[in-house]
């Protein structure tokens, strides 16, 4: 399929793309990797008449830990995070979502931060980003702005961005000592979006006792679901599996699929239950080591 016509620009600073995203308004689009984009555009469920291409756009690429954060900028690709040495070796619950997402070639170009824009409950990095306490960096024409992840989904394919915003950096807090996370998908088959998914990130003290969790649902609501009964649950007891178990059903209430070609509401409650039980699991051993 083609998609509609579109006039396409190709700027080479940031100043430059938002400049013309005031120009052109919601007549235009940024374009990252195309991954989300252009299938919608072939689809004709998006019709920009101006397509702002940022790839050009030196700097915007990295992954890398400073001033207490993990950044990563917002053309860094799926592909880059899976092989990034600092992802691999500190950020499991990072490599665990990139790695389920599509297949290679979709990962080669696809972004983190398209990813988020996109705004799209199927999409995997969401629900990673919220167990994680995220912040992500819009930059428009007077400057940075810092959303927190959990006020940046607001409906479904609509996030906290304005229509003058790039996404240029996503900031994550660096893991405390005895922190571990896990991204768990089901998925009809390899490369498509989930039917369900659970990120799951816990930090204990030395002692075993739960300091902080975070919780994320995929594809369960009409926007990403950041489950807080369930991580006020944990915080403050030792996470023995009738505890994990406990939130895991708590999980599940939060949980508000629809029916659909993946399954019915309650079987996909039932799979949140599940993979929430499994995640925090993981996350906990991962935790104690
Ligand atoms: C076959 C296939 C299978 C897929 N399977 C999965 C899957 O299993 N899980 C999953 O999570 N995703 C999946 N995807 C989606 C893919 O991961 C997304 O395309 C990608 O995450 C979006 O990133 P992008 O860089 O391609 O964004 P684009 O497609 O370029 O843009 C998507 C949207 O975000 C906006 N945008 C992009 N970058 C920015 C920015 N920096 N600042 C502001 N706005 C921006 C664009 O204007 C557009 O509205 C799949 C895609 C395909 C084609």
């Amino acid at each position: 399929m083609i998609p509609p016509t579109f006039d396409y620009l190709r700027p080479k600073t940031i100043p430059e793309a938002i400049t013309l995203l005031q120009q052109y308004g919601d007549d235009a689009k940024i374009l990252s990797g195309g991954q989300s984009l252009i299938p919608m555009m072939k689809l004709r469920l998006a019709r920009p008449a101006y397509l702002i291409d940022i790839n050009r756009i030196p700097g915007l690429s990295y992954v890398k830990e400073e001033d207490g954060h993990l950044k990563i900028g917002g053309l860094t690709r799926e592909a880059e995070l899976e092989s990034s040495p600092l992802i691999r070796s500190r950020y499991p619950i990072i490599l665990d979502t990139a790695h389920v997402i599509a297949d290679p070639q979709v990962r080669n170009l696809a972004t983190l931060a398209g990813n988020l824009a996109h705004g799209d409950p199927a999409n995997d990095h969401p629900a990673t980003m919220l167990a994680l306490g995220a912040k992500i960096v819009a930059t428009g024409p007077k400057g940075d702005r810092v959303i927190a992840v959990e006020d940046f989904f607001v409906s479904l394919f609509t996030t906290a961005l304005q229509s003058d915003e790039i996404v240029t950096e996503i900031r994550i807090p660096l893991p405390q000592p005895r922190s571990g996370g896990a991204y768990l998908k089901l998925e009809r088959k390899v490369g498509d979006f989930a039917t369900a998914a659970v990120a799951a990130q816990v930090t204990l003290d030395s002692g075993g006792t739960c300091q902080q969790a975070g919780i994320g649902l995929t594809n369960v609501g009409p926007t990403p679901i950041k489950a807080t009964k369930a991580e006020g649950f944990l915080r403050g007891k030792k996470l023995a599996e009738a505890t994990l178990r406990q939130a895991a059903h708590l999980a599940a209430d939060a949980a508000q699929p629809s029916a659909d070609l993946r399954g019915p509401a309650e079987y996909k409650k039932g799979l949140v239950k599940e993979l929430a039980f499994r995640a925090l699991s993981r996350a906990v051993e991962r935790a104690g080591k």
